[in-house]
């Protein structure tokens, strides 16, 4: 016989654990169902956000610094974020945060892969395989999408990305700041696109170290990585990023002896349109509903808002179709940018230069994480380099496609 729920999540990532744990805090009393398929361990998974706090994912957070360096080149500091941190959780730490919020309520959590959604008027039908190939069925008035069963991935990877390569390092004396995440540094090579370091601490002798690139169809490649791109002995497309990886190590953090211990390359695609929306009791969550940031890669709380609003529509008993937090001017504004690095990606560092060096820190991320006042989106936006100030007439027109 089919089960029949009152809701299901499909895929127990970032948006659905993050969803699950909200409606397990509201006081909505339906039945649920959260459906993950296993491929992605959560020991190896974890995210970051920044915020002023307050907010459940942020008391569940495994790291909390209160700092950030910002680098250009010939200028570099060390910022007080307050009244934002800057914050991070583990993808078990989130695991076991949701797993608590499910059993509290008599939830299960099944490992098995969504094969296929069927709409019909009295709700969803979900195809679930489990793990020995053998197949289900179950009904959900609502079902809340991070996966789309069936769906072509081909155009993540072949729309505008991050590309990134990390690396765990372990020293054999104290070398970085427990207090402060390196949020962006510029002081890399900027031939193979727009590109800047990132480090976060995990102690003073531990950090994860990433090179970040933005990849954007269509952007002219410079003489150099064409050069690069022709020399077959390098194993693209880590190279370079490996190259840089080291000098920073090197040159910037002075790392002594030390060992890498785990290594990452990873994409982040980044989506100016959502590759899907509300239908037929089928709500789209998560990276599908757009709430990765085109010109950042962060989607977390984003994420973490909109399950709080899909929570709050549950325990109302509203449709929590139409909850997502208001994007349009914010997608127009990464969209922008995301012309300017595929078409200058100098003039791209100069704006993000800019971005870091001429406004306080706690403005620069609340317009990052599209949170700031109108008035501070004016000031930023009066701020850019006037050819910037100029695309800014086309920031609010249609959307661009990739
Ligand atoms: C490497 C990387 C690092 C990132 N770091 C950050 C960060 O630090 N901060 C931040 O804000 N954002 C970050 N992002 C961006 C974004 O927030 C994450 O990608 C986030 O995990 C997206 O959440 P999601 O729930 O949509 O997808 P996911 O977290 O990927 O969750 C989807 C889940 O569904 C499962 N699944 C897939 N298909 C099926 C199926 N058919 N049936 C059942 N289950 C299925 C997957 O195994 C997975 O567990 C990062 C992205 C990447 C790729």
């Amino acid at each position: 016989m089919t089960e029949t729920l009152d809701a299901v999540i499909l895929g127990g990532g970032a948006a659905g654990l993050t969803l699950a744990s909200r409606l397990a805090d509201s006081p909505w009393r339906g039945s649920l169902l959260l459906v993950d398929d296993g491929a992605h361990a959560l020991a190896d998974r974890g995210w970051a956000w920044w915020s002023t706090g307050g907010g459940p994912l942020d008391a569940a957070a495994t790291t909390t610094l209160a700092h950030a360096y910002v680098a250009v080149p010939g200028w570099e500091r060390r910022l007080d974020l307050a009244p934002y941190a800057y914050r991070a959780i583990t993808g078990e730490a989130l695991d076991s945060l949701t797993g608590a919020g499910l059993a509290a309520r008599g939830w299960v959590r099944e490992t098995a892969t969504a094969r296929s959604l069927t709409r019909d008027d009295a709700g969803v039908t979900v195809a679930l395989e489990d793990g020995s190939g053998a197949g289900r069925v179950v009904r959900a008035r609502h079902v809340f999408d991070s996966v789309g069963p069936g769906a072509a991935r081909s155009h993540l990877v072949d729309g505008p990305h991050l590309d990134f390569l990390g690396v765990g390092v372990e020293c054999d004396a104290d070398t970085f700041d427990t207090d402060a995440v390196t949020f962006m540094d510029l002081r890399t090579d900027q031939e193979d696109g727009l590109a800047f370091m990132y480090v976060l601490p995990t102690s003073a002798r531990a950090a994860v170290v990433e090179r970040v690139r933005f990849v954007v169809p269509g952007a002219e490649v410079s003489p150099v990585e064409k050069e690069r791109e022709a020399d077959e002995s390098l194993e693209r497309p880590t190279q370079p990023h490996a190259h840089q990886l080291t000098a920073y190590l090197r040159d910037v953090l002075h790392v002594g002896d030390h060992r890498i211990v785990h290594r990452e390359h990873g994409l982040i695609p980044l989506l100016v349109q959502p590759p899907s929306h509300p239908a037929g009791g089928v709500v789209p969550i998560g990276a599908r509903a757009g709430m990765v940031k085109a010109s950042t890669g962060y989607g977390i709380a984003r994420m973490e808002r909109h399950a709080v609003a899909i929570a709050a529509a549950m325990a109302r008993g509203a449709d929590p179709a139409h909850v997502a937090p208001h994007r349009r001017g914010a997608r127009a504004l990464d969209a922008a940018l995301l012309r300017v690095i595929r078409d200058d990606p100098r003039a791209a560092a100069e704006i993000l230069a800019g971005l870091l060096t001429r406004h306080p820190p706690a403005r620069v991320l609340a317009f990052l994480d599209e949170q700031a006042s109108v008035g501070d989106q004016a000031r930023i936006i009066a701020s850019l380099p006037e050819f910037a100030r100029s695309r800014a007439r086309s920031w609010f027109a249609p959307v661009a496609r990739w």
